[in-house]
């Protein structure tokens, strides 16, 4: 009998005390192990096992010593293998339910998992429930599963069986010294590579999504499949909360809520380049008026540089060899010019303009960067991929002494901004590429400055090994909508190159010339893209400071009660508070409706009592009715909330 000795890293606390490892008979499998019952983890909460860092089926012989240890389902490797185990129990439903189907493809992909099928009957969405219940079914039946392995003639011979001339056509693209692993679960048997789940009882929370067609390999000219999007998760709660956000995310796109409100809208004559209407100019501007005050407030100078500049200067930035393909390019005066991707060049341009000294620095130097990068038209997508935007763009000239320094107050501005809007946030940071420019002095320097800056933050963050830019380290915030999404937007990045490109210089304290570095920063990113995710964050219900319109004078009778009603309305203009009058009658049940589905903050609806005792009665888009209110009381509240750019009304119920 040969043994094998098997170590469990993941159980430093084993029954069996002061032993590191185990000897087992070799062959023995995983499912077994569990089954001794040597740790408290009973064998239904595992998934799959790892052994020496691969993870494999539970019923796999292992036949040498190493580590063990076992897949949950709460883990990135866990969820993985329950997707795939997911796509190959909606296909045996397929197959169950429709009989004559042939498979194509079934991966998993960031929400969930597909599979792409060939069959006659059309899918609908009214099919769903039915598959659904028949992959409940096989759940119930709790059928195992298991891996057989083929030599590429048997494989071939299985699928010509099958009639699955999809993956033949892929069989047949791999050597024969491949491993041919086919999985069967009952009736049904899939090529795949695995690993899956034990038995289908395990999968217990799964949730149909969507169809569409699909080429066979995203070829037009190759045959039309249906794939069906699906989702899979360990609990039921966690299907719940996915289909919630993805509902609540449809309802919330901005796009829709974009046409709906008349805050911007796309025309052919312009593909990717948004028009701002009158509503969404009003976002952006006071968007722009708050970053200012902050900007202000941290010491930072605004410049504008110019939208077209030669093409010398792009050659001189590096954007000619690096950036060229998303470049707009025109002709004045015989002479090419490019049409602006990036603001540091002009940038550049204004620092060198003048003599500039150690006592300058650091010099801050801010830009509402109106940029144009051509992507290509099918990127583009709403306000999220656009060809021209506004990026609250930033460029801060300092001593490498004073990078930790910088860094540190640009978080604590990105801090201040995330927390107004009740944004949770995350930190990535991106190190040094394989490929870069710059000493390894230089770039100790430059990550540990950033390192030590975001400890002095007590900010958590993870690190990307080699994804900076070849230029310099960067710091990228992700943070978390109310629907929990993600969404990267701002940016700090050390910049080693540009000041050596352009030449740039300032006099040191000992009268010498020397390089300064340059950093840029971005803290909403675009400005177009915040206000997206703003208005999918809000729902188009937005704090009353951002609101486009603040306040709407409803009077019950446009006879008797408009001249109170325009006197209400016209001292509301005259504190800036931004307050429309209806002047035609309507029901009034019609009016309220209205001001609710265009979410206009507050309605103030006048009739002879508020008139009579110049007051207004005060309906809330946020808390609904409130008692009726001195007109001086509401514009006093209402101012307050404004100037306190509060998220949340302050009025009580
Ligand atoms: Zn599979
Ligand atoms: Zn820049």
């Amino acid at each position: 009998m040969t043994t094998i000795r098997l170590r469990f890293p993941g159980f430093p606390q084993l029954r069996v005390s002061g032993v590191d490892s185990i000897e087992f008979e070799a062959g023995i499998t995983p499912e077994e192990v569990l089954n001794q019952h040597l740790f408290d983890l009973p064998e239904a909460e595992v998934l799959a096992a790892k052994f020496n860092n691969k993870i494999i089926d539970l019923y796999v012989p292992l036949k040498e010593s190493g580590d063990l240890d076992f897949v949950r389902p709460n883990t990135p490797e866990g969820l993985d293998v329950l997707r795939h185990s997911s796509a190959h129990l909606m296909a045996h439903a397929v197959l169950r339910v429709f009989k004559d189907v042939e498979f194509a493809i079934g991966p998993t992909i960031e929400e969930g998992f597909y599979y792409d099928f060939d069959l006659d009957h059309k899918f609908a969405p009214e099919d769903f429930a039915l598959l659904e219940a028949e992959m409940k079914k096989i759940v119930e039946e709790n059928i195992p599963i298991r891996r057989f392995e083929y030599s590429k003639a048997e494989a071939r011979e299985m699928l010509k069986k099958q009639r699955a001339h999809f993956k033949l056509e892929l069989l047949e693209e791999l050597g024969e010294n491949n491993v041919f692993s086919f999985y069967q679960q009952g009736d049904f048997t899939d090529w795949c590579r695995g690993p899956h789940v034990n038995r289908t009882g395990k999968l217990k929370a799964f949730k149909l999504l969507s169809v569409a067609g699909s080429y066979w390999r995203g070829d037009e000219r190759r045959e039309m499949l249906q794939r069906i999007y699906a989702t899979a998760f360990p609990s039921q709660e966690e299907v719940d909360k996915f289909v919630y956000v993805r509902e609540e995310a449809k309802k919330r796109d901005h796009r829709k809520l974009g046409k709906e409100l008349a805050l911007f809208s796309f025309q052919p004559e312009g593909p990717g380049f948004p028009f701002w209407h009158p509503a969404g100019v009003t976002l952006l501007k006071e968007l722009q008026h708050y970053l200012d005050g902050i900007l202000f407030q941290h010491d930072y100078q605004e410049v504008i540089t110019p939208m077209v500049l030669n093409q010398v200067l792009w050659q001189k930035s590096g954007h000619w060899d690096h950036y060229r393909a998303n470049m707009y390019f025109t002709k004045v005066d015989e002479e090419d010019f490019a049409v602006k991707p990036m603001n540091c060049p002009g940038a550049c341009l204004i620092f060198r303009n003048e003599t500039r000294s150690f006592r300058d620095l650091p010099l801050r130097l801010a830009e509402w960067g109106r940029v144009h990068r051509h992507e290509k038209k099918g990127v583009l997508s709403g306000l999220q991929r656009v060809r021209v935007f506004t990026q609250d763009d930033a460029h801060v000239y300092c001593m490498p002494e004073q990078i930790e320094s910088e860094i540190g107050d640009m978080m604590r501005m990105l801090d201040e901004i995330y927390k107004k809007f009740e944004f949770s946030y995350s930190i990535a940071l991106s190190t040094r590429p394989p490929n870069s420019i710059g000493s390894d002095e230089i770039w100790q320097h430059a990550e540990g400055a950033l390192k030590r800056a975001l400890e002095n933050h007590k900010a958590d963050y993870k690190i990307n090994p080699g994804e900076g830019a070849f230029y310099g380290p960067k710091l990228e915030f992700h943070l978390k909508d109310c629907l929990g999404r993600s969404w990267q937007c701002g940016t700090i990045q050390v910049d080693m190159a540009m000041p050596e490109r352009f030449d740039l210089a300032y006099v040191g304290s000992d009268n010498q010339p020397h390089r300064p570095v340059m950093l840029h920063r971005a803290l909403l990113g675009s400005l177009e893209r915040f206000t997206s995710i703003l208005i999918e964050n809000f729902g188009g219900a937005f704090p009353m400071w951002l609101a486009p319109e603040q306040v709407r004078v409803i009077p019950i009778s446009s006879e008797k009660h408009l001249d109170y009603a325009r006197v209400v309305y016209e001292k509301l203009r005259e504190q800036c508070i931004r307050a429309t009058l209806v002047t035609r009658s309507q029901s009034l049940n019609y009016e309220i409706r209205q001001g609710q589905v265009q979410k206009v903050s507050y309605l103030l609806v006048i009739g002879e009592r508020e008139k009579t005792n110049n007051q207004v009665a005060v309906r809330s888009h946020e808390m609904g009715d409130l008692k009726a209110m001195s007109l001086d009381q509401f514009i006093a509240g209402a101012g307050a909330e404004i100037r306190s750019r509060s998220l949340h009304s302050g009025f009580k119920k």
